[in-house]
């Protein structure tokens, strides 16, 4: 079975590959020639199907599977933000470290040293048998101070319900028992079962 992941995101790209261990996972920057996503949707959902049914649409091999993850954090006391915003939060050219200490400048702002939030991922997967979509939801805490360099993006700010670590601290290991992603992708294998390769 040939997964395609629709991301770019090196983080995202290790997780998966970690995560499918045994299958042929390529990522889609392996296989096509670069080119522009627009994700214009309005949730994860939309997002995750638009970058999946993109790259699947420039692929010469109809019988691969596309996998794509949208995924971002929400701190509930900032009514959700950054949210389907998480990768531009600090502007569309920010990079990761721009974006966490956007997020960290805001907490201080607030006086919200430690307050609860929560990572969400929604995978598409999209081949010749349809376009399917399940998500993943990991909850915690983001205090405003970086700890740790393990994981990426806002990992170093966020701590897992039961942890008084952050993703930062804790081992990949960890994050990949209970991380909104593996959860997520626990659904996405119940459907890549279901397809007969
Ligand atoms: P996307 O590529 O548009 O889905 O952007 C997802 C963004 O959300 C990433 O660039 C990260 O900033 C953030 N994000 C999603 N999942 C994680 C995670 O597991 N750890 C840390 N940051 C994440």
């Amino acid at each position: 079975m040939k997964i395609i992941l629709a991301t770019a995101n090196q983080g995202k790209i290790k997780e998966f590959k970690s995560y499918l261990q045994g299958g042929q996972v390529y990522s889609y920057e392996e296989v096509l020639e670069p080119f522009e996503i627009i994700e214009d949707g309005t949730s994860f959902k939309e997002n995750a199907l638009i970058k999946a049914k993109a790259v699947y649409e420039k692929l010469s091999d109809k019988e691969a599977i596309v996998l794509a993850d949208d995924s971002g954090i929400s701190v509930d006391a900032l009514g959700g933000e950054p949210g389907i915003y998480s990768a531009r939060y600090a502007g569309d050219e920010a990079n990761a470290a721009q974006n966490l200490d956007k997020l960290i400048k805001t907490l201080k702002e607030k006086n919200l040293s430690r307050t609860p939030a929560h990572y969400t991922a929604a995978i598409a997967l999209v081949c010749d048998a349809g376009a399917f979509c399940v998500h993943g939801w990991m909850y915690g805490h983001v205090i405003d101070e970086k700890r740790g360099n393990h994981g990426f993006g806002y990992d170093p700010i966020f701590e897992p319900i039961g942890y008084d670590k952050t993703l930062g601290e804790l081992d990949a290991d960890v994050k990949a028992q209970f991380s909104h992603r593996s959860r997520a992708l626990k659904h996405a294998k119940i459907i890549l079962k279901t397809l007969k390769r």
